[in-house]
């Protein structure tokens, strides 16, 4: 995997299907590996934030999301394309046939609306739904028992990245990626 930096920060050259791939190599999975969409507020964010740094420093994937950051690329010789979550998040639904998914976030009924959406194009299996003003600790539990291969966390950046940085080691999903307003998109 190449990578550059933008501002000290790490930007991977990943293909979805690369990351997709990344889901299906480990038999035993402890440690979430985690996606971050980085733009350039989550960039300037991450120099006065510590904890959201080192979220950066320690995710498996960091994906230029906005325009900002593939400019940024072009001017040193790398040539990236954006890759918003929202269109990461679809192609994982679109390959999840056998991958069960987990939606955290927006207001009480909106992931359901876009479950209902969503289901209609791909055939994913569904692991559970929790909305985004519940209490942390309790939308934790309820990912950790559903058993869910993937979180798609919806509550906004930078508290969606840093939410699935602190529980790493706890939730018990292979992957997990933070997507602002996407489920809203999806509800229509
Ligand atoms: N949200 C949430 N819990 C919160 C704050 C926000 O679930 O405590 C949801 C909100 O309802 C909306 C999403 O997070 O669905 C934020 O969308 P936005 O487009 O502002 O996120 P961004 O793409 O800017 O990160």
């Amino acid at each position: 995997m190449k990578s550059f930096f933008f501002c000290g920060i790490r930007v991977d050259k990943v293909d979805f299907s690369e990351i997709y791939d990344s889901i299906q190599d480990d038999a035993s999975v402890y440690v979430v590996k985690q996606v971050i969409t980085l733009n350039p507020e989550i960039a300037y964010d991450s120099w006065h934030n510590e904890e959201l740094h080192k979220a950066l420093f320690d995710a498996s994937f960091v994906i230029p999301d906005g325009t900002g950051i593939v400019m940024a690329a072009k001017r040193k010789g790398y040539y990236l394309q954006r890759q918003p979550g929202i269109e990461l998040a679809e192609y994982l639904l679109s390959k999840g046939e056998n991958l069960s998914f987990f939606f955290y976030g927006a207001q009480p009924g909106v992931a359901h609306k876009a479950v209902e959406n969503l289901k209609k194009r791909y055939k994913f299996k569904l692991a559970g739904i929790e909305h985004g003003y519940s209490s942390e600790a309790e939308a934790l539990k309820k990912i950790q028992e559903s058993g869910a291969d993937v979180l798609l966390v919806a509550t906004g950046a930078p508290k969606q990245d840093l939410f699935i940085y602190r529980n790493k080691e706890k939730l018990g999903v292979k992957l997990a990626l933070g997507i602002g307003g996407s489920f809203d998109v999806w509800a229509g």
